[in-house]
């Protein structure tokens, strides 16, 4: 009986379309509610540094002197205080992952002055 289950299996699995994916050539679409990584939409950025204090992780830095929003990612755990003290909602979580890297780096973003 086992086995002709296993073999009606089979025979159905070859027929349908695999439940795995081609990993990493093929990749899932990341859901909504992932918490990937910090983004700042810059434009209603007024550097007030807000931030800075909220992070519990010493992740973001803030001058205003050099119009300069910082994050170091490899420090940020995805904890949201950030986002959520932001008084201008210009900082949101985007599902996606950051690519891997070997070196601890910082992203620097440039303020533009409006
Ligand atoms: S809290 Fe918001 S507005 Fe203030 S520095 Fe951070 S990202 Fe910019
Ligand atoms: S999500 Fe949390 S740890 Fe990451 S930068 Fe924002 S406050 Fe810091």
């Amino acid at each position: 009986m086992a086995i002709l289950h296993l073999g009606s299996m089979t025979l159905r699995s070859m027929a349908t379309k695999p439940e795995t994916l081609l990993y990493p050539f093929e990749t899932k679409p990341a859901p909504h509610y992932l918490k990937g990584s910090v983004i700042n939409a810059t434009e209603d950025c007024i550097l007030c540094g807000i931030c800075e204090k909220k992070c519990p992780a010493d992740a973001i830095v803030v001058s205003k002197e050099e119009r300069n929003w910082s994050i170091d990612r490899f420090r940020c755990v995805q904890c949201g205080a950030c986002i959520d003290a932001c008084p201008k909602n210009c900082l949101s979580m985007d599902p996606a992952y950051c690519p891997p890297a070997t070196q601890k780096t910082v992203d620097n973003i440039e303020v533009e002055k409006r």
